[in-house]
Parts: structure tokens; sequence; C-alpha cells
């Protein structure tokens, strides 16, 4: 192994968007010594080897994990208990698997029962990302400066988990340790929630438009150009790119942490209730008091640098009036 390998032969399982990036910044950074992908298309597989972010594929887990040291799950997380059961006969002793699912409980309750005895499980989130997926989408700086979340469950092999910590050190993230049960709860309102919010509003605004727009064919009226596209800049276009997220990635992420998401859920819709009675009141101050504090907490994620969005096509104008 040279100096800067870490892993004699990692095993990527999902070669979309996150599997990508790290295959990549793996790749930049010499850290593995041979890199084997599996998905579940073949046009997928292909892809990644021709992009060449992988160095073999493999049709299906069981293959792609042969002699791998580390495993790392990057597909959604509704395919990980299928995925678990596909490899385990590959895994040889003392092999760590990790993942990057976004959701830790539901990994352990999946994953951890179909490992054979001496594999390691160590679960990981690396909160970095973008609207776009599949093999093309990835790059090797995704990481960089963002966070990634390790979860041991209780009495997980701290070798393993200071490997874990190392690589995600080494392609730029800075790492936590968090209890699964935490990260879920924490997450539901970070991110879980924000995307819910993000795809029913464009739901609900083209559900409107639509509406609008048959009432004006009804009427004789001329059928105007798509408003909600047209003024998009007045807010609604971030929650667009939210929007456009993998809707299969997103279903697993709701359908895995349920109980977090419906009690976020539930605090949101009392504080919109708040909210709501204040307009209809015209109570200025109660509004304007939620205005300044949020601005304070949208000012520290901007002083801690975790601001910043990554886009092929950056807007020029980010004002939002
Ligand atoms: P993605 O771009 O859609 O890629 C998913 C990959 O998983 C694809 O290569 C897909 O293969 C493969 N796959 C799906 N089912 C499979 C199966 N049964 N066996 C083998 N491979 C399978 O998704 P992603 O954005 O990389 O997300 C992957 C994971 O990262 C998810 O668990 C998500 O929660 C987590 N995550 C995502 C983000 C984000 O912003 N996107 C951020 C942090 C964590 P095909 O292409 O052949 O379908």
């Amino acid at each position: 192994m040279s100096a800067s390998v870490l892993f004699d032969r990692v095993a990527l399982i999902g070669l979309g968007l996150i599997g990508s990036s790290l295959g990549h910044a793996l790749k930049r950074d010499g850290l593995a010594g041979h890199i084997a992908g599996t998905a579940r298309s073949a046009a997928t597989r292909e892809k990644a080897l021709e992009i060449g972010f992988i160095d073999s594929v493999h049709e299906t887990p069981a293959e792609a994990v042969i002699d791998a040291d580390l495993v790392v799950i990057c597909a959604p997380v509704g395919a990980n208990a299928a995925i678990a059961k596909a490899m385990a006969p590959g895994l040889k002793k003392g092999a760590i698997v990790t993942d990057v699912g976004s959701v830790k409980m539901a990994v352990i309750r999946d994953v951890g029962p179909c490992l054979p005895e001496g594999v390691h499980l160590v679960p990981g989130h690396p909160v970095a990302g973008t609207e776009n997926s599949g093999p093309e989408s990835g790059f090797p700086e995704l990481y960089e400066g963002r966070y990634c979340i390790i979860t041991p469950p209780p009495g997980a092999d701290e070798d393993a988990v200071a490997a874990v910590v190392d690589m995600w050190k080494k392609v730029g993230s800075i790492v936590e340790i968090m209890d699964a049960d935490h990260h879920d709860r924490v997450l539901a309102i970070t991110s879980h929630l924000p995307h819910l919010i993000a795809y029913t509003i464009v739901g609900t605004a083209n559900d409107l438009e639509e509406h609008l727009r048959r009432e004006s064919a009804q009427n004789g009226e001329l059928v105007r150009t798509s408003e909600v596209i047209k003024f998009s800049a007045g807010g609604f276009r971030d929650f667009t790119r939210i929007a456009a997220s993998d809707p299969v990635m997103w279903r697993d992420v709701f359908l895995n942490n349920k109980e977090a998401v419906l009690e976020v859920l539930g605090l949101f819709s009392e504080d919109l209730s708040a909210l709501q009675r204040a307009i209809r009141r015209g109570n200025g101050d109660v509004l304007e008091d939620w205005f300044e504090r949020t601005r304070t907490i949208r000012r520290g994620i901007i002083d801690m640098k975790q601001a910043g969005i990554f886009s092929a096509v950056e807007p020029e104008d980010e004002s939002t009036d």
C-alpha cells in the first residue's frame, strides 16, 4: 500500500451523485488501490466505467464486494436491505461496510442484521449534495468543507470507525460523530422538512396556475405564458431547485424517518398557524420579530461557511425581491 492509500480495495454500491463524487475524490487523492462499482442498471454501470471514477464494474453487489476492505452503499435507503442481503455472501472477514444514506436508524435496522460475523458496520451521512442525480452529476469537490456525520451503532469496532472518519476527512469533510437517533431528529428539521415544504409549494403553485389557465381559457381570455416561471425570482426559484431533487431518494427518506418528520411537521404547522393568525389580525410586530430572528440564523450559517450551493449554472441575480 502506498503512503496515501487508505484502502486497497473499495466497493461502491450505487454510482449516482454521491457514489460518483466519492469515487472521483478517492481517485483524485489516490486514497484507494482499486475502486469496484455496481449499480442497478447496465446503463449506469457502463457510464461510470466510461467516466472513469471506478476501475472495475460488476453486475451484482455480491461480485462487487469481493475482496473489498471498504464497502460504501450509495443507493436510496429503501434499497439498503436488499443490497445488504445480496452482498453478504461476497464480504470478506474484517471488511468495513458504511453508507451515505440521509437517514441512519433505518440503515442500522436494515443492514446490520444481514452482515456476517466479523464485518463492521459504520453508517455515515455526508451532508452535501445537489439537486442532480446519476453518474454524470458527481464531482470530487462535493465533500470539501461540508459536514459528514458518522453514526456508529453501540459496540462498533473502534478501528473501523476511525478508518471511515479518516476517509471522509481526507476527501475534505468535517466529521462529527453522532447517535443515529439524534441524527434522524436533527436532519428531520434541517433537511427533510425543508424538502417536504419545497415539494409542496412547487406542486401547489403548479396546481393553482393550471386552474387559473383553465379558467382563462373557459372565459375566452388570453392564456398567458407561465407566470410561475416568469416571476420565479421572487423567492419561488429557490424552492424549485430543492423540489427538483431525486423523487425516489426523497420518497425513501420520508418513509424511513417517519416519526421524526411527523413530529417536526406538527411543530411547523403550529408555527405556521401562529403567523397566519398574525397576518389575519394585522399583528406586524409578531411578523417582524419572527423575521428578525430568522435573519440572524441565516447570518450564522454564512459565518460557518455552510451557505454555498453547488450548481452547474449559478443564478446571476441572487436577490429574492
Ligand atoms: P442517485 O444519484 O439517484 O444514485 C443512486 C444510485 O443507486 C444509482 O446508481 C442507482 O442505480 C443505484 N441503485 C438504486 N437501487 C439500487 C440497487 N437495488 N442496487 C444497486 N444500486 C442501486 O442518488 P444519490 O443522490 O447519489 O443518493 C444516494 C444516497 O445518498 C441516498 O441514500 C441519499 O439518501 C444519500 N444522500 C444524497 C444526497 C443528495 O443530495 N443527493 C446527500 C446526502 C446523502 P441506477 O442508476 O442504475 O438506477
